[in-house]
């Protein structure tokens, strides 16, 4: 017990500190982020937010009385710069601004920061990235534009396209890889998503790069690609991926991969500190699995904060789980349970009408997960097979006419 601090106050952090108190954390709690809002959630930014529907207050992951209640100091607008560790758990945390916190027990939740292109005229006006509030609300103020570049067929960059599209922009998306979402998602889906896309008015560009961007006084007008074609752009998105924010470990000593290295109990390489969300590199929590991963999700962020809270009050539990995510993008509602490796088979399970299906993923005949498409009632079968430990059977998973729950074996 003592005082805990927790750094960074965005999704895990808002978990941590609520998880702690229920778990009986007597002692003051500090939750320092250098954003100048309370957490709030991230999804909307690249939908509702742009779409001028949701409020700083709308997005608040907690009241504001929730952190007077449970005695918890929010700080807000201040960026923790350095640490430093006694080796027992305790140490000091000093701010940019001189402002400094001692602690009995830190927790580590900075979360992520987007990659960027190293190409001419990356810093051009107009080029953008989305991470935080404040980017989604430059970005909200800018899509008045004709034609939108989104650099990179992710998550977050074919969100902003469906959104941006919708919205009667014009848009294109620029993918390296040779699929959509290559990295989490099997070619299938990514074909099915992609003609969804292309239905909606979006151009679809896979292994295509942006050699430079080019300006007009100051400001993006155009994006030129590798084979020389070149697209005008009057606002650019660069969704390429995120880096974990693990300087502030790595500075202090602790060790770092690409990500706070912790183990099951969210505990850094010495033993204390902990490390949860985005920032963290874990051991994959889906029982059986024996890699190593960082997960980029709200489930994530939340159920390894609360797994984290049982460790700082000494009845550590180890954090298992299926992990989970979702994307809404434009009438899609993609819904994946599980993680698959990238060479995991693939079934098609077409849904009853078009724009719906599940594509379940194979390992030998064991399910490893699911990628549901406008097909919740799927979605939930799936989580709580897998969760269960069971399979559907792959011989009749492509059977529309049964229910899947049915198949579930
Ligand atoms: P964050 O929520 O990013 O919080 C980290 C906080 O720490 C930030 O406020 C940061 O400014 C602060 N911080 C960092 N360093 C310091 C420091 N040194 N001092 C003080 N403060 C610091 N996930 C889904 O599951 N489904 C979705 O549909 C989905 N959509 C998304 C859409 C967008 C546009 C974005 C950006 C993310 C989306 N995500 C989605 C991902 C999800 O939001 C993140 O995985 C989640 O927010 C991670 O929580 P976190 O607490 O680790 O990081």
């Amino acid at each position: 017990t003592g005082h805990l601090l927790v750094v960074g106050a965005g999704q895990a952090g808002a978990q941590l500190v609520s998880s702690a108190r229920e778990l009986g954390w007597a002692g003051p709690v500090t939750l320092v982020g250098q954003e100048p809002h309370a957490p709030y959630t991230r999804p909307p930014l690249s939908k509702a937010v742009l779409r001028g529907e949701a409020t700083v207050g709308s997005l608040a992951l907690r009241s504001p009385a929730f952190y007077r209640e449970q005695r918890v100091d929010l700080v807000l607008d201040e960026r923790v710069t350095r640490l430093e560790l006694a080796g027992t758990g305790a140490g000091t945390a000093v701010a940019a601004s001189g402002r400094s916190w001692e602690f009995d027990r830190l927790v580590l939740a900075t979360g992520a920061e987007p990659r960027r292109l190293e190409v001419e005229g990356a810093d051009l006006d107009g080029v953008v990235v989305l991470r935080d509030l404040a980017d989604a609300e430059v970005l909200a103020r800018r899509l008045d534009v004709a034609d939108l570049v989104v650099v990179g067929g992710g998550f977050i960059g074919l969100e902003v396209a469906a959104t941006a599209a919708a919205a009667g922009v014009r848009v294109t998306v620029v993918e390296a890889g040779p699929s959509l979402m290559g990295r989490v998602v099997s070619p299938l889906t990514a074909e099915l998503v992609r003609a969804a896309h292309q239905a909606a008015g979006v151009r679809v560009l896979t292994g295509a790069r942006p050699l430079r961007f080019r300006g007009d006084r100051g400001s993006v007008t155009a994006v030129e690609l590798e084979d020389g074609t070149s697209l005008p752009a009057g606002l650019v998105l660069v969704g390429v991926g995120a880096h974990p924010r693990d300087d502030l470990a790595r500075a202090a000593g602790l060790r770092c991969d690409g990500g706070v290295v912790v183990d099951a109990f969210s505990r850094a390489s010495d033993g204390h500190t902990l490390a949860v969300g985005d920032c963290a590199d874990l051991p994959d929590p889906t029982p059986g699995s024996d890699r190593r991963l960082r997960l980029e999700s709200v489930d994530n962020a939340v159920e390894q904060a609360k797994a984290a809270a049982t460790t700082l009050v000494g009845d550590p539990r180890p954090y298992t789980g299926v992990p989970w995510f979702w994307s809404d993008q434009g009438d899609l509602k993609i819904q994946i349970a599980g993680l698959a490796h990238l060479d995991d088979e693939v079934v098609l399970r077409p849904g009853d009408r078009p724009g719906r299906f599940t594509a379940l993923r194979y390992r030998g005949d064991r399910l490893t997960a699911a990628e549901c498409v406008n097909a919740p009632a799927d979605f939930m079968v799936v989580r709580k097979a897998l969760a269960q430990g069971r399979t559907v059977s792959r011989d009749a998973a492509a059977d529309a006419g049964v229910p899947l729950k049915k198949l579930v074996a």
